[in-house]
């Protein structure tokens, strides 16, 4: 079994998720006392998010540079980063790195075309809903065409991701706010819904949907298990 290099606590809610999937996957291929052989980075979340708010993200990009190469250094045979914002940076960490990254639209891209959705809602982080690291990827290396809400919901879905989800605080009044968004823009002619940041699977789950959902989180890290795995 090859070793998995987390790159995580970003937030580490959400970290702590990709461990139990990972080790959870882990027994049920492997059967018995087996896990997944696993390395973890884990940030202060503080520190990434003062420098995601002001802009700098030269000082995102070092650190998680840095971050990744402790991983390389360790021990790990690929890199997982535990966020699809901090896939901004993904080339420049991939380009500084020799063991590869595992990019989380190329763990997502596979289901929603086997499900056949056309126009997938994409809900995360005003950074990655906004700009085109993630929905330009998922367009050019897979022909995926997302769609996002309207300003006034994104600045919602936002905030309810930095000031409860990575806080570890689950509002059902929230919930409540991410179903109505995707009612909305169902009813708009949105035939899924990618939890496009790795914490809203603590929130919503896939069956609270009409359309079919993509947890980006469950889906990496199947893939990153995958790559553990294979001969
Ligand atoms: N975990 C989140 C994501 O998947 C947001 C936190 C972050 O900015 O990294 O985008």
């Amino acid at each position: 079994m090859k070793t998995i290099g987390l790159l995580g606590g970003m937030s580490w809610e959400s970290t702590a998720v990709y461990y139990q999937v990972l080790n959870r996957m882990a027994r049920e291929r492997l059967g018995g006392l087996h896990s997944a052989k696993c390395l973890v980075w884990s940030f202060d979340f503080a520190e990434i998010e003062a420098a995601q708010a002001s802009g700098d993200w030269d000082a995102a990009t070092g650190m998680m540079v840095a971050a990744a190469r402790n991983l390389e250094r360790g021990g790990a045979d690929c890199l997982v980063i535990c966020t699809n914002t901090m896939h901004k940076m993904a080339d420049e960490v991939q380009a500084a790195i020799s063991i590869p990254l595992l990019h989380i639209a190329d763990a997502t891209a596979p289901a929603i075309l086997r499900a056949g959705c056309r126009a997938p809602l994409l809900l995360a982080t005003a950074y990655t809903m906004e700009q085109d690291f993630y929905k330009g990827h998922l367009k050019r290396a897979h022909g995926v065409d997302v769609r996002v809400p309207g300003t006034g919901d994104r600045a919602e879905i936002h905030r309810i991701i930095y000031e409860e989800l990575c806080r570890g605080e689950i509002r059902p009044t929230s919930r409540d706010t991410y179903l109505e968004v995707v009612r909305k823009e169902a009813a708009k002619g949105a035939d899924g819904v990618i939890f496009g940041c790795t914490e809203i699977g603590l929130l919503v789950k896939a069956d609270d949907f009409e359309v079919p959902a993509f947890d980006t989180t469950a889906l990496h890290a199947a893939a990153a298990l995958d790559f553990a795995l294979e001969q």
